[in-house]
């Protein structure tokens, strides 16, 4: 479990701020109230706190020490104050410090345990800065190493590309304009070629803010002046960083089915289509099983249609531990699921579907007093045909077959 220090004298703050992270994150939190009770915890060796929270001002560190002190210790630090003045913000970013937070509002403690999950998840996340200016490709890359992400810098464009090539899941990019070899421009147009907007985000950076409108028009996602404030800096590092994750959760999200959160439909003949074809090429045998509930609508009218959903969630757990992550389970109709699965011999897919026939028969599902039991019947094809819509049609003949044969029966 991720551990975070607290150091606040306050108690109403220090206690309200661990209770919110230990109930909205699930990590373990550890809470001192002075500068020397942190000096004493952190000088002891194997605490790995990830990050720590500390009070600009303490009783016994009246001129903000604390904050180096952490800082010193090479632990990502978030700052509170109490008041915000100009004086006082570029106090806090003359350190390196992940950001600050002015105490004693709700609104802010929701920003905070935010920030500490972003900062948690960029440990994971790949950052590569292109710039011909060493200090300044170092500054930018010093800055998002404090925001944990995991950085990567290059002197030009051809540098870089071999480093994304290596390295296909970055997932943001900071270029330069002037540089030998390929301009800015030039490298954006060789990244895009490869990755989209949706899956990697670029951010142009440049001296000259007239560039910012053409880097834009060009496919970057953003612009940041280089004479920037650390502040601004990373408020736009988080937010394409948040835009690129946001696209990916909804394109997951369309591709589930909500209720068992199989793939859906969609998914199936989109991806299927895609797998079929691969197989065919490659000479892979291709399997299509269409799998349905019988007499499911009497489940629905004895114990109602909460039940009936209880019982597709449960079904489609089991069919989906049944296969691999490679193959594609899914939930197409109402109580219908169609699995594709690849590479399987004849008298294995056999075999596998049985198993998974007995499976559910001998299931009980329970909820609250009722037990509830039900069967599938199944229909497969295993015959390559020229498309992958016949051998839908075959598999459905199959489960009609099934069905006609009494259910509870795999027909091949
Ligand atoms: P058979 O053995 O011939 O397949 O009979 P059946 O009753 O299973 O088939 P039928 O197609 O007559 O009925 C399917 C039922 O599935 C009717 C529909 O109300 C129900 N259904 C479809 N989608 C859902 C759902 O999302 N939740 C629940 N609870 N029921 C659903
Ligand atoms: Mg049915
Ligand atoms: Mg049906």
């Amino acid at each position: 479990m991720p551990k975070v220090l607290i150091v606040e004298d306050s108690k109403v703050v220090g206690s309200v701020i661990k209770k919110k992270i230990e109930s909205g994150l699930h990590y373990s939190v550890h809470w001192v109230q002075s500068y020397l009770q942190a000096k004493e915890l952190l000088d002891k060796d194997g605490l790995d706190f990830f990050i720590c929270l500390v009070g600009l001002y303490l009783p016994d560190a009246p001129a903000g020490e604390i904050v180096d002190y952490v800082i010193s210790k090479n632990l990502p630090t978030i700052v509170f104050t109490g008041e915000l003045s100009d004086e006082i913000r570029k106090k806090i970013w003359s350190k390196k410090v992940v950001d600050y937070v002015v105490k004693e509002s709700g609104y802010n403690l929701d920003y905070v345990i935010n920030l500490i999950k972003r900062i948690y998840k960029n440990k994971s996340i790949k950052v590569l800065v292109v710039d011909d200016s060493q200090v300044f490709c170092a500054r930018v890359a010093g800055l998002l190493a404090v925001h944990q992400y995991q950085v990567f810098q290059a002197g030009d464009g051809i540098q870089a590309l071999k480093i994304l090539n290596g390295n296909p899941d970055i997932k943001l990019v900071i270029t330069d304009y002037n540089m030998p070899n390929m301009d800015g421009f030039q490298f954006i147009k060789e990244i895009r070629a490869k990755f989209s907007k949706e899956d990697l985000s670029i951010i142009g950076m440049s001296g000259d803010n007239l560039l910012s409108a053409k880097f834009i028009k060009l496919s970057a996602n953003d612009f940041i002046s280089k004479d920037f404030f650390t502040e601004e800096f990373y408020c736009r590092i988080t937010q394409n960083i948040e835009a690129i994750e946001h696209i990916r959760e909804i394109k997951e999200a369309s591709n589930r089915d909500y209720l068992t959160d199989l793939h859906n439909r969609r998914y199936f003949y989109d991806v299927g289509q895609k797998l079929f074809e691969n197989a065919k090429r490659n000479n892979i045998t291709i399997s299509v099983a269409m799998i349905d509930i019988d007499y499911f609508k009497k489940i629905n009218d004895s114990y109602g249609h909460d039940k009936g959903d209880l019982v597709l969630q449960k079904v489609a757990r089991i069919i989906q531990n049944r296969f691999r992550a490679s193959d594609i389970v899914s939930r197409i109709g109402g109580e219908e699921f169609c699995v594709l699965a690849c590479n399987m011999g004849s008298e294995n897919v056999k075999s596998i579907f049985e198993q998974l026939r007995k499976t559910i028969e001998e299931s009980e599902i329970i909820s609250g007093t009722e037990t509830i039991k039900i069967t599938i019947s199944t229909g497969i094809c295993l015959e390559p045909a020229e498309t992958l819509d016949e051998m839908i049609k075959y598999a459905d003949k199959m489960l009609y077959k099934a069905k006609e044969a009494g259910r509870n029966r795999v027909e091949i």
